[in-house]
């Protein structure tokens, strides 16, 4: 078990989704999430992986100037400390300790660039909510991320 940081950001580009980033030999492992984590273990999320990031790319929250797609808008949806508790190829878990997630989450592959995010059973999980519609804003300004949109 070694002890590590994660952030998730919701991001406005092509569509809304959610950035799963956690902090693995000095870089940020990422996935995008479409639908967003849940608490719900029933619930099996979606999570595409994409290239790794740099540490700084977990800390912005704002709007990408210029973005071609969708309106750039970011913001820091949850973060904290992420015990790694197994990585192996194809496999990943976590215990995070978030805001707004919290307990064991298991990252398995199941395709060409399909893995699936889903929340274990523990005393953290809660069957049948929906944090992301309960808890929309960011965990550093509590904004949500129309509010970074002018006008
Ligand atoms: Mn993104």
């Amino acid at each position: 078990m070694s002890s590590s940081r994660f952030v998730v950001q919701l991001h406005d580009a092509t569509r809304l989704h959610y950035d799963l980033r956690i902090l693995v030999g000095g870089v940020l492992r990422s996935w995008a999430v479409p639908k967003g984590p849940s608490m719900d273990p029933a619930v099996r999320r979606l999570a595409v992986p994409v290239e790794d990031h740099q540490l700084s790319a977990g800390d912005f929250e704002g709007v990408h100037e210029g973005s071609r797609r969708g309106t750039g808008a970011v913001i820091i949806w949850d973060e904290g400390e992420a015990e790694i508790v197994r990585d192996d190829p194809g496999h990943m878990s976590v215990v995070l300790h978030g805001q707004k997630l919290a307990g064991g989450f298991g990252l398995t592959r199941t395709g060409e660039r399909r893995w699936i995010l889903v929340k274990a059973r523990d005393e953290f999980s809660r069957p049948g909510s929906d944090v992301t519609a309960e808890r929309p804003e960011s965990v550093r300004s509590g904004r949500r991320w129309q509010d970074l949109l002018p006008g």
